[in-house]
């Protein structure tokens, strides 16, 4: 039976498998068709890897996960089958890279008042196999409990990194209509993320917005909790998509391919409509 996991992460973002692991796990997990849904980077889509899923077997599709701000509220946007060499992806993805850098060092800035030395050198270094990465807060995080400033990677958001801490910062972000924007010039599907997470007010506002898609099947999600976002895919004439939501060894309770979408879901985000 076809299965296709369609959102997970690499070392591009905050997972720890390389993007040729991934390909190679998706097959070991009788997968086959896989998305890789980096934060705000389409670095793990190179020629080669395209090559490799070729060899192994598994059908790629160009994906990523962009993070938005709605009022207070960061919003994730998952963008599939879109032209990976898109000038307006491309730019706006670097743009992003950019925003992040001078907001990290605001974060390290913010952190140093508070006598927690981590350093832009530390955070560069994280980079994995030399391949570009989205660094974010959990990267700061994940330093700070190296360094043993704290003793979880919850205790670093509670204290000091989550939106009401004393170290966040905000304000970085595009709003959830630019992702939208952005992935249909790149002629790709945009799909509301991980709709649960989001806070009911917020989610009627979002609703209204022209999406193609809402992720129904996410991670260990049971039937039942899946059933509404199933309602207002089929109200709504969208695809209902899905997909583990994998990080490796930092999120080691989720398995890739614990939720997956069929062939014809997978078709439909395919870049059938490319030029
Ligand atoms: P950023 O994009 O840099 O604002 O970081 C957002 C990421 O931080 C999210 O995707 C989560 O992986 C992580 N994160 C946010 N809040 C928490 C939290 N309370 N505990 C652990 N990780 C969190
Ligand atoms: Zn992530
Ligand atoms: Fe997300
Ligand atoms: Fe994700």
């Amino acid at each position: 039976m076809f299965r296709a996991d369609l959102h997970c992460h690499s070392v591009c973002s905050d997972g720890s498998d390389t993007p040729l692991q991934l390909l190679e796990l998706a097959k070991k997990s009788g997968l086959s068709g896989l998305s890789i849904t980096d934060h705000d980077t389409i670095e793990a889509y190179s020629p080669e890897l395209m090559e490799s899923a070729r060899e192994i077997g598994i059908r790629l599709l160009p994906g990523v996960e962009l993070s938005t701000e709605f009022g207070k509220n960061t919003i994730h946007i998952l963008g599939y089958g879109f032209d990976l060499q898109s000038s307006h992806m491309n730019y706006f993805l670097e743009e992003m890279q950019q925003r992040r850098n001078i907001r990290n060092r605001e974060i390290l800035k913010k952190l140093k008042e508070k006598n927690i030395i981590v350093t832009e050198i530390e955070l560069a270094a994280l980079v994995t196999f030399g391949m570009k990465k989205t660094i974010g807060r959990p990267h700061i995080a994940q330093i700070m409990l190296k360094k043993g400033y704290v003793k979880s990677i919850q205790e670093t958001f509670l204290s000091y990194l989550s939106e009401d801490s004393p170290c966040y910062v905000p304000g970085f972000k595009f709003t959830p209509l630019d992702a939208i924007q952005v992935i249909h010039d790149a002629k790709g599907k945009a799909i509301l993320a991980h709709p649960h997470y989001i806070q009911k007010g917020v989610l009627n506002s979002l609703l209204a917005l022209p999406f193609d898609g809402i992720e129904c099947y996410y991670s260990n999600l049971l039937e039942y909790q899946e059933r509404p976002w199933v309602k207002i895919a089929k109200d709504k004439n969208w695809i209902a998509t899905g997909g583990s939501d994998y990080h490796g060894q930092f999120k080691p309770q989720i398995n890739l391919g614990c939720s997956w979408v069929d062939e014809t879901t997978f078709n439909q985000l395919s870049q059938s409509n490319k030029i």
